[in-house]
């Protein structure tokens, strides 16, 4: 492969007090090409000594960096993404590397994660307050914002970059400090945008980063610190509950993006092509590897059979591959578990009734690919009607009526997102309040976008990123009586 990184170019340390050093005992663990099963690198694998060292740190900076002007913090973020921007190829190379993906989706998320930098350079500036007068007359009330502290920033290896930005930008843009663990499968593009911060001017200590193999001995040592006020956690629901509970322990504030189980809606008026076309989004973007990819198609029975022989079509002649060769539209999974699951989710499917319309295999060779597949008839007692796919299998269930399909959608712990496509505007605006979701994909299968607030209900998280109120999730009001 000719991946066009210089591998002895990549940052393989913990950045710590503005000074990138080994783990303590030189301790290093192996990130793997998911497409070839090879090591890529050896990376810095922190231990709790580390992790103290980097939360220290964090809150040694904070009071100084909460003086500095929001204009100052908006530069650096700006000039954050005119680099990330002008170091596209490079960091997509290496996500591509690392987590799998093609890298025309390496170059989108790039372009994606960096919009999250330009985002918050501008919101940095309008953070505001409020001065008002109590109801008796004899008290101004003055509302002004301050940042929360140092945060606590874990993120997952399905958008490597993106994940990282979407909790930097906000965080850097109100005044606060951070520790910052990436997942271990893919530590190397965050350890680049690290670098970037680092050459935009970001003061020492502002942005501390642990590469661990063992991330709850390294989280848990800065949820326990006494120090970290904050802790913003994207990934699965299960660790997400651990970590709530570590913060309720430490009363922290606390943003969590879980797990999601996507309805994706055909109403019986909808227009196939475009439904198909929403459909390819909302379940291969990223291999289906992402928390808003279409876990349960439901298609009304008219369309149910004009449907499943599109999206099978459009499935089965994807390009599927090492993502770093040009033209593969579909990378591998990421690891060898992820693989596993989705085959078992198949076979139990399959048992259980569902027929392969395509795929439903595993390629030969190395690396961790699996076909893109089209379920048909899946029965509602199926495992993955419960379970997150996390892989390129779309799952159809056929459904007679509109009340029928929201109780089966909402039937489920999670509230993420979900798609709906109908081409009656009522009939939209209905499910789009009938969903019990944080967001909604009307006649889209894309709904992510740094100036919309991302974020899901039920099990699906806590509070928003991005758009206007991402930034809030970083600050704290703070009330001054001034008696009149
Ligand atoms: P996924 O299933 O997508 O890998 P995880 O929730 O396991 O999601 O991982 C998301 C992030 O959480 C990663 O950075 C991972 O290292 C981290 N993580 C995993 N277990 C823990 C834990 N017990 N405490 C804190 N962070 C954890």
């Amino acid at each position: 492969m000719n991946p066009s990184f210089d591998p002895n170019s990549l940052r393989k340390d913990l950045f710590i007090d503005g000074v990138w050093r080994k783990a303590a005992g030189a301790a290093t663990f192996t990130v793997e090409n998911p497409a070839t099963q090879e090591v890529i690198a050896e990376v810095a694998d922190g231990g709790p000594g580390d992790a103290l060292l980097a939360i220290r740190a964090a809150g040694r900076a904070q009071a100084q960096w909460a003086t500095s002007t929001p204009r100052a913090r908006a530069d650096i973020l700006r000039r954050a993404f005119d680099l990330v921007v002008a170091n596209t190829d490079r960091l997509a190379a290496i996500m591509t590397a690392e987590m799998g993906k093609p890298l025309a989706e390496a170059k989108g998320e790039v372009a994606y994660g960096a919009e999250f930098l330009r985002w918050f350079s501008e919101e940095a500036l309008r953070i505001g307050g409020d001065l008002t007068t109590s109801a008796d007359g004899n008290t101004r009330i003055l509302i002004s914002k301050e940042p929360v502290g140092p945060c606590v920033l874990v993120t997952p290896w399905n958008f490597p970059l993106a994940m990282g930005t979407r909790k930097i930008a906000p965080a850097i843009a109100a005044g606060c400090t951070m520790v910052f663990k990436p997942a271990e499968l893919t530590p190397l593009t965050a350890l680049a945008l690290v670098d970037i911060f680092q050459q935009a001017g970001l003061p020492d200590g502002v942005l501390n980063v642990v590469t661990t193999s063992a991330p709850a001995d390294v989280v848990g040592s800065w949820m326990n610190s006494g120090i970290a006020r904050k802790v913003s956690f994207t990934g699965s629901t299960g660790v997400g509950k651990i970590l709530l509970s570590q913060a309720a322990e430490n009363v922290m504030r606390s943003s969590m993006e879980l797990g999601g189980n996507a309805p994706f809606i055909v109403l019986a008026d909808a227009d196939v092509e475009r439904a198909v076309e929403g459909a390819m989004m909302a379940k291969m973007r990223n291999m289906g590897e992402a928390c808003t990819a279409a876990n349960r198609f439901f298609v009304h029975r008219t369309l149910v059979a004009e449907f499943e022989e599109k999206l099978a079509k459009r499935m089965s002649e994807l390009k599927v591959g090492n993502g770093a060769i040009a033209g593969t539209e579909v990378g591998p999974l990421i690891e060898q578990a992820g693989l596993d699951k989705v085959e078992g989710l198949v076979a139990d499917a399959v048992a259980r009734g569902a027929r392969v319309v395509t795929g439903g295999f595993r390629p030969e060779g190395p690396g961790y690919f699996y076909s893109p597949t089209v379920l048909t008839d899946v029965p509602l007692d199926a495992k993955l009607m419960s379970t997150e796919i996390f892989g390129p299998v779309a799952a159809i269930t056929p459904f007679d009526s509109e009340d029928e399909v929201v109780r089966l959608a909402n039937d489920t712990v999670w509230g993420l997102v979900g798609y709906v496509f109908t081409e009656n505007v009522d009939k939209a605006m209905r499910f789009s309040s009938a969903l019990e979701v944080g967001m909604v994909g009307l006649n889209t299968g894309l709904v992510s976008n740094p100036a919309a607030p991302f974020g899901g209900v039920k099990q699906s998280g806590l509070g928003r990123e991005g758009g206007k109120m991402g930034i809030d999730e970083f600050l704290e009001y703070k009330y001054t009586a001034i008696a009149t």
